[in-house]
């Protein structure tokens, strides 16, 4: 937001940015509740609201922001709507359209670390002594404990606040992911940049990592024994920043972390426990992009912990 230090034009486009953004999750969401009647024709627009922003002490003229209110289903109108703009479905097979996999209910142990600049305890869930979230990074190593290792570019680690109240667990890297070696900056990403700032937070302020930490060729599903071998350093990520509360992205996130092989189309809105810490799974964002109706589905989950744990209560 507006910082008092910054000329006027850049601190308001700083606020129209977060105004855009706020604006963008909910245009989706409300365009799936709103827009789109049951035959998929559209509403019609019944008011145009018109915001106005101004950035205190600045000469910069207000900028007024449009927002247009469509009528419920069946209610005719003056004009039809633009339609939510088609998003781009991702080349990753749809996570919960797949049959559930067998996964190994507990991991193996993994083998000895490549760089063993950490003690095992630091892999421990729930250990007394927290390791940091470093520790875990230097004992993942350059990691060459699957097969995933051979086809990547990047190792994917996670990022975002080391002491984050929320960690979001998606799957395993994408394409872009790999080449950046940053969780979640594809299309999913995008998506899931826009559902953490409709909840009212940046991405720096959360942490987002992935059950694998490596690219599956063709992004495909990770394998079970994939998952055995990252599963002790997503547990250690989690020890390491014991958040207030995880949302678990997808199929493969909820299993891991619950020990299930329940399909995500139950598990989702459901509160869980991972080690005592509060677990919402909830539908990955890539499925989201490929299912738009089920947006209103995972705002439901995310107002659910905006509610439990909301940001102002620290
Ligand atoms: N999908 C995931 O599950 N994780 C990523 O980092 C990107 C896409």
């Amino acid at each position: 937001m507006a910082d008092g230090a910054l000329p006027g034009a850049e601190a308001l486009a700083e606020v129209l940015a977060d105004v855009r953004r706020y604006l963008g999750w909910h245009r989706d969401v409300a365009g799936e509740e709103l827009h789109a009647s049951s035959d998929g024709t559209l509403g019609a627009i019944v008011a145009t609201m018109a915001v106005e922003v101004t950035v205190e002490g600045s000469s910069t003229p207000p900028v007024v922001v449009e927002y247009r209110e469509v009528s419920p289903e069946g209610t005719s109108g003056p004009a039809p709507v633009d339609p939510v703009p088609p998003t781009k479905p991702r080349a990753r097979a749809e996570v919960a359209a797949r049959p559930a996999a067998a996964h190994a209910p507990s991991a193996p142990p993994p083998q000895a670390p490549v760089r063993p600049a950490a003690p095992d305890a630091v892999l421990a869930p729930g250990s007394e002594e927290p390791p940091r979230l470093d520790e875990v990074r230097r004992a993942l190593g350059d990691c060459k404990r699957c097969k995933l290792c051979s086809g990547r570019k990047n190792l994917v680690f996670g990022v975002g606040n080391p002491k984050a109240r929320i960690v979001f667990v998606g799957e395993g890297p994408g394409a872009e992911e790999d080449n950046q070696g940053i969780p979640f900056v594809g299309a999913a990403g995008q998506l899931l940049t826009k559902m953490i700032a409709a909840m009212g937070y940046g991405r720096d302020e959360v942490y987002i990592c992935n059950v694998v930490k490596c690219r599956p060729p063709g992004n495909r599903n990770p394998e079970p024994d994939e998952i055995a071998a990252c599963q002790p350093f997503l547990e250690a990520q989690l020890n390491a920043i014991r958040p207030s509360v995880i949302i678990a992205l997808g199929k493969f996130a909820a299993q891991t972390l619950l020990r299930t092989d329940t399909p995500i189309t139950r598990l989702r809105g459901q509160w869980r426990e991972y080690v005592g810490i509060p677990l919402m799974p909830t539908f990955h964002p890539a499925y989201l992009l490929r299912n738009p109706p089920e947006k209103k589905s995972a705002w439901t989950d995310l107002q659910a912990v905006m509610a439990r744990f909301p940001k102002a209560a620290g």
